[in-house]
């Protein structure tokens, strides 16, 4: 009774940045819980590497290439997927960016308006468009992933461009979970600490990760698939109480 709730057999999950990093993981375990996947990502030869990744696993993920700060291709693709599949239960809002460096008073209005196009912009639009299917089915779980950052500020580095888009993902879940609850919707999202993936391999040297993990109460960073798993709860059945709720993943990191 209990393992069942864990189960996606029949459902389609769409991931967005489900090329490589936390998003590839996601595929991975939705798919082994029995959902079908739909990697969504702004290059297809990204995308066409996750497919191929998850293709050696045994798992036929079908792909979409799309850039989520642009709206109009956002409603097309939740079109066009929900054509291809036929239903549409789980999004997993993953794509963003990070960009750090800038102090506050000297951030261009590029840089901010970049960073929150796609992390906070992006989401939204990626949660109306795809929430439309699930409101007329009457069911559907989607998982949005902020970051610790929506609580903390990080530190050595500046960021908080990255830092304001991620607080606002999480209120902007607890938001449309409120308007969708009693319309068989949840809208939940995940703050992950620092997690071994190219964005974090991109922008580090090894002196801010040494700060990182001293500040860190279980003394390390995470792994995509520590996120994963996370996702994979709150899209599935065995979450079925929780809403507007974001599960801080962070090895501690908020609590010091
Ligand atoms: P990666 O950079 O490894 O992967 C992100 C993926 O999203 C890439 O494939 C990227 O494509 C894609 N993407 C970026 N912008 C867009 C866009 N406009 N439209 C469609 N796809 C896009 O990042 P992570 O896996 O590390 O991060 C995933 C999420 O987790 C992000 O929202 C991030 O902010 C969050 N997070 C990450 C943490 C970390 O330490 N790694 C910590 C906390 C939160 P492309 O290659 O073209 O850029």
């Amino acid at each position: 009774m209990f393992f069942e709730k864990f189960r996606m057999d029949g459902q389609v999950a769409v991931i967005t940045g489900g090329g490589r990093g936390i998003g590839l993981s996601c595929a991975e375990a939705l798919a082994e819980a029995g959902a079908r996947i739909v990697i969504i990502d702004r290059d297809d030869a990204v995308a066409e590497s996750g497919r191929q990744a998850l293709a050696t696993k045994g798992v036929q993920a079908d792909k979409y290439v799309l850039d989520v700060t642009d709206s109009a291709a956002v409603d097309k693709a939740a079109a066009d997927i929900f054509a291809r599949h036929g239903r549409i239960d789980v999004l997993v809002a993953n794509a963003g960016i990070a960009r750090t460096g800038a102090r506050a008073e000297d951030t261009p209005d590029e840089l901010w308006l970049n960073v929150n196009d796609v992390n906070y912009n992006g989401v939204f639009w990626c949660n109306r468009a795809f929430g439309k299917y699930m409101l007329k089915a009457g069911r559907g779980a989607i998982v949005n992933i902020g970051s610790m950052s929506g609580y903390i500020a990080n530190r050595p580095q500046f960021q908080t461009y990255y830092n304001a888009s991620k607080a606002a993902v999480h209120h902007l879940t607890a938001s449309l979970a409120a308007e969708w609850a009693d319309r068989g919707v949840r809208v939940n999202a995940v703050a992950p600490t620092y997690i071994e993936t190219e964005m974090t391999r991109n922008i580090v040297d090894r002196s801010m990760m040494d700060v990182w993990i001293r500040d860190t109460p279980m003394g390390r960073m995470g792994q995509p698939h520590e996120i994963a798993s996370v996702v994979h709860f709150l899209s599935c059945d065995a979450s079925s109480l929780l809403t507007g709720a974001t599960v801080k993943a962070d090895g501690g990191f908020t609590i010091w």
